[in-house]
């Protein structure tokens, strides 16, 4: 049997109760509490401290260990070491969480699910921070906190607002192609073991020769999708709102590790050139008939955190931690997000947020440049040159490879352009999202829930803003904002919450 610990304060010195405060001159509760009772002071201290800041977005999240194993040689595309040999296996750290919610939120409200996947290699952490769709709803990084405040609560009424969630797309329509992949019933996932997630971004892949290829990066389940209906995800939420975290630890805890596989679309620069589509812009998706999936590597969880504070709510993850053999493209949602992810870290977590045991690379950390700040529990690097150019202790540089450009042919008038044009919305926008309606066609029924999934939410918002968001759905197929504008006079039509 396990023997006992002995119970001591936070400092080490044991005490003899710790449910029972110092009073002066009485037993039980009789006499004055002392200010020299130290450990009642901290424990109360403690208490009112025990909760940081919570993410602004996807405060609400799951998350567990597993490896990466790659399955397919890609190593004539890049010098990735985590990515060359048939049967390599990293570490990883997935979160999955939902956007728009606090913590606490219900699991199986209709919203996108980010995917947060830190994988400790070799060379240091590739994070990837996707979606679980493939595209996003604004592509200029600009428009990203007002895309989240009109998903989440109104400034005056502190709830979720209909109105103010279709007035912010109806007046951004780029986002049309993520909208119509929000409101199909993927947009309410039965469990997190039963979704997709997608780079959305392009990313480079690189060779330590200058050359590269864009790829687009797919996360497939190999449990199948499967989604709630807009009813089912809502009972459920008043009913059992942890249920996606219970589903994942649960099934981790049995043995029934829930496994991904990792697939590339890849696409060569000179393929860029003259693309159908921008390759820079998230509103798009390259079609599986122009870009076919490459198999890459298999996702598995297997082992359940054993805190979750310490392991899933400090975890910190960035599109800018990639190592030599990723580089980033010039998509401007990515090149903002890589500046917006660890400084949200640096806010939430403190500046060595990287010094946690969740987030601490496996490979060799020498960065004595980055040193001191607040909750230092490194050795700091003792006495080493704090400074660049010293010849007291020589260092060896070998670096990323960074000479790839930011070349994109055709599309070239995109870099260095105004964020205006970005914003501009073109019938372009509503192509991809016509081939979406088309392959919900496909499948008995998607269509109409799409059609009742929108007007369940679209009913809560007044009549000029659902009229304006009926013409933003004419622009994909004009049927689509007559069935919707039908189902919405429906008598008894259900408000579904969204985050
Ligand atoms: P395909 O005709 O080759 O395939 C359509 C894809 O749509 C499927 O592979 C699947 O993605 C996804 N899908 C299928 N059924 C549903 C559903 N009920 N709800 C939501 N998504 C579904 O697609 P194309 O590549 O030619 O693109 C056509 C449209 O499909 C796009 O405009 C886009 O909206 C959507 N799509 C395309 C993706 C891509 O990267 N090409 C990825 C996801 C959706 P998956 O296989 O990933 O499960």
């Amino acid at each position: 049997m396990e023997t006992a610990p002995t119970y001591t304060g936070a400092e080490g010195v044991p005490y003899a109760s710790a449910s029972t405060a110092q009073h002066f001159g009485g037993n039980n509760i009789k006499g004055l509490l002392l200010l020299q009772d130290t450990q009642l002071i901290e424990t109360l201290a403690h208490f009112s401290r025990e909760r940081i800041p919570e993410r602004v977005v996807h405060a609400a999240g799951v998350g567990a260990w597993g490896e990466f194993e790659v399955t397919h040689d890609i190593s004539e595309l890049t010098d990735a070491k985590f990515l060359n040999g048939v049967g390599k296996k990293s570490k990883v750290l997935l979160r999955v969480s939902t956007v728009g919610p606090e913590r606490g939120g219900a699991d199986t409200i209709r919203d996108v699910r980010g995917w947060g996947m830190k994988i400790f290699t070799e060379e240091g952490n590739q994070d990837f921070v996707f979606n679980s769709i493939p595209v996003f709803f604004v592509r200029d990084p600009i428009k990203f906190p007002s895309l989240n405040r009109s998903h989440k609560r109104h400034p005056a009424t502190n709830q979720g607002d209909p109105t103010m969630f279709w007035d912010f797309h109806n007046n951004n329509q780029e986002g049309i192609h993520a909208i119509m992949a929000l409101f199909s019933d993927r947009g309410t996932p039965k469990t997190v073991r039963h979704l997709n997630a997608y780079s959305g971004h392009t990313y480079k892949i690189t060779k330590g020769d200058g050359t590269f290829h864009y790829i687009k990066a797919h996360i497939k389940t190999n449990q199948g999708v499967q989604s709630l209906t807009n009813d089912e995800a809502t009972e459920l939420a008043g009913e059992a709102p942890g249920i996606h975290g219970a589903d994942l630890y649960e099934s981790i805890a049995k043995g029934d590790f829930p496994s991904w596989t990792v697939y590339f679309q890849v696409m060569t620069p000179s393929q860029a050139e003259n693309y159908r589509w921008n390759i820079f812009d998230m509103t798009k998706i390259w079609p599986h008939s122009d870009f076919p999936l490459i198999p890459v590597a298999k996702l598995t969880l297997n082992k359940n955190p054993g805190n979750y504070f310490a392991e899933i709510e400090q975890a910190a993850f960035s599109p800018s931690n990639m190592v030599p053999g990723i580089a980033p493209s010039a998509d401007p949602m990515l090149q903002a997000r890589m500046f917006a992810y660890n400084d949200a870290a640096r806010y939430r977590l403190g500046v060595n947020y990287q010094h946690l045991p969740c987030n601490r690379a496996v490979s060799r950390v020498y960065c004595p440049f980055q040193r001191d700040g607040f909750m230092t529990f490194t050795d700091n690097y003792g006495g080493d040159p704090s400074y660049v150019g010293s010849d007291l202790k020589p260092i060896k540089y070998v670096g990323k490879n960074g000479a790839h450009g930011y070349k994109v042919g055709g599309h070239e008038e995109w870099i260095g352009s105004v964020v205006g044009f970005k914003s501009e919305v073109v019938d372009d926008d509503f192509v991809q999202a016509r081939g979406f309606w088309d392959v919900l066609g496909k499948q008995e029924g998607q269509q109409e829930h799409f059609v009742y999934n929108v007007a369940c939410h679209l009913k809560g918002a007044i009549p000029q803003v659902q009229e304006k968001a009926l013409g933003m759905f004419s622009n994909v197929y004009p049927v689509i904002a007559e069935k919707i504008k039908i189902m919405i006079t429906t008598e008894n039509l259900e408000k579904a919450p969204l985050n």
